[in-house]
């Protein structure tokens, strides 16, 4: 039987698996505390459970499954993190210093489907959906480097990287509620975001689950013609379906919800766009908030570049002036290879031409970035 890693399963299917194997509740807890708040490396430190409690979670589960290829550290303090998962494959997954405290970007699938015209992710076509536990790992390999460096802890947590969060909704939501628990990692509800493309009936679903965790849409375009060019998703759920999504979420939860907008040269960043983009908010003014991104041009994708400056400004004090929530995001770790996606993508494309994979280096390290 092939063990499963233990950082898949919610604290209730936890407790579940041990009463149908006639151990106390109890165990759940203690199991759980020394998972995520004492955060151990072996079953055997679990020095308050009976040896043969010991024995029955070693026989069915393991405690680790990714292993750390790449830690890669920009200036700003930003890491990023190249995790190879037991089958062979490779993620990504981000750690970033906000003023704030610590966020890490989780990866949901290994590759994404969905294809988005400008993306690095979307040029690798899914290969397999993360499990649960798989996400929960990214967490904790990162939380346990701190602790060894001094204890910072991770306070904040999105889901954003490679893949489509709602193509894989039923293992990103267990590992939501892994994380959110508040005897273990307890990241905050309110400090958790998770990000979509736009999958309609997925939007709705997430609405309906009583919790206060945020949600972003990739929006990207204000109308049907440009967002069907440059992510075909729109061509399944246009943005007048995914604007209703939009107001069943907020009359149903009552929160803030962010919509992503890469600021592509030429082809979005027009006044014309930001006006219309106004005014598909219209409805929603208080609860809508518009993330400009500056686009981190991926050397696959050579129609795309970042807007100006100029253009970026004058979008933003077009949307403001329409009275619209908005604001340009901070980027991290621009000298490394920063865009989700990249690093992994520039990895395989490595692989590919040399024939080597970065797998045969042993053990993990630092790459500095020269000043
Ligand atoms: N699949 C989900 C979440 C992962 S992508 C989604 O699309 O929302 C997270 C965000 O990064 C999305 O808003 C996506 O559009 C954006 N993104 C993708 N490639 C990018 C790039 N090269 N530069 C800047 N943002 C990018
Ligand atoms: Fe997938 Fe998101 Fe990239 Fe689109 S932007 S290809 S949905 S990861």
């Amino acid at each position: 039987m092939e063990k499963t890693s233990i950082y898949g399963l919610t604290k209730s299917q936890l407790t579940d698996w041990l009463l149908a194997r006639g151990e106390k509740k109890f165990r759940a807890a203690q199991i759980w505390d020394w998972l995520y708040v004492k955060r151990v490396d072996a079953f055997e430190e679990m020095t308050n459970l009976p040896k043969a409690g010991i024995q029955l979670l070693n026989d069915h589960f393991v405690l680790g499954t990714l292993k750390e290829e790449i830690a890669q550290k920009a200036k700003d303090g930003t890491v990023k993190y190249l995790f190879r998962l037991p089958d062979g494959n490779l993620i990504e997954t981000v750690l970033m210093p906000h003023e704030y405290g610590l966020s890490v970007c989780v990866t949901s699938q290994v590759g994404c489907n969905i294809g988005c015209s400008f993306c690095a992710s979307g040029l690798l076509r899914k290969n397999r959906d993360l499990t649960s536990g798989e996400m929960v790992e990214q967490l904790l390999k990162i939380q346990r480097n701190l602790d060894r460096m001094g204890g910072k802890r991770v306070g904040h947590v999105v889901v954003m990287g490679i893949g489509e969060p709602f193509d894989n909704f039923d293992q990103v939501m267990d590992f939501l509620r892994i994380i959110n628990d508040q005897k273990g990692l307890s990241i905050g509800a309110r400090h958790i975001t998770v990000s979509t493309s736009g999958i309609v009936p997925k939007i709705y679903e997430f609405a309906d689950i009583d919790w206060q965790i945020n949600l972003a849409i990739s929006l990207h375009a204000p109308n049907n013609a440009l967002r069907s060019r440059i992510m075909k998703i729109n061509r399944a759920y246009p943005v007048e379906a995914l604007m209703k999504a939009v107001d069943y979420y907020l009359e149903k939860t009552n929160r803030r919800i962010t919509f992503e907008y890469i600021l592509l040269k030429d082809m979005n960043d027009h006044k014309e766009e930001a006006l219309e983009l106004a005014s598909l908010l219209e409805n929603k003014r208080s609860l809508a908030f518009v993330n400009l991104i500056p686009y981190n041009p991926v050397a696959e994708h050579t129609e795309y570049q970042r807007s100006d400056p100029e253009a970026v400004l004058a979008f933003y004090e077009t949307l403001r002036k329409k009275g619209v929530n908005a604001a340009v995001r901070k980027e991290f770790g621009t000298d490394i290879d920063a865009a989700c996606g990249q690093l992994r993508s520039k990895q395989i494309r490595r692989k590919r031409v040399r024939g080597q994979s970065a797998a045969k280096k042993k053990g993990s390290h630092y790459i500095p970035i020269q000043s």
